[in-house]
């Protein structure tokens, strides 16, 4: 079977920006404002087109970082402790026939 082959691989895609251009997997320097603090992330997956140069980072590490320097990140998760209700027993009273005694 010959399934058809993807034009483009997963380090690859289309550049949106010009018709020729391809995007490539790169790494590259990413730099963002943590407040005043400036955060430099080295070797931070991004897309380079070969033909017009756009620059686009790879959105799922954006999301990533985005998590990493929220500063709710890391704290520990809070599990609500569920106390375990009591298993409500109805004592059924037998009155087993009088015997003779
Ligand atoms: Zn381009």
């Amino acid at each position: 079977m010959n399934n058809p082959q993807p034009r483009y691989a997963n380090d690859s895609m289309p550049c949106n920006e010009c018709p020729a251009g391809v995007m490539h997997r790169r790494y590259i320097a990413y730099f963002t404002w943590l407040g005043e603090e400036l955060i430099t992330v080295p070797n931070f997956p991004a897309w380079v087109c070969d033909v017009c140069g756009k620059r686009e980072y790879d959105g799922r590490a954006i999301s990533m970082l985005v998590t990493l320097l929220s500063p709710e990140a890391g704290k520990p998760t809070r599990r609500v402790k569920r106390a375990p209700q009591p298993a409500s027993r109805k004592r059924s009273v037998s009155h087993p026939p009088s015997a003779s005694g």
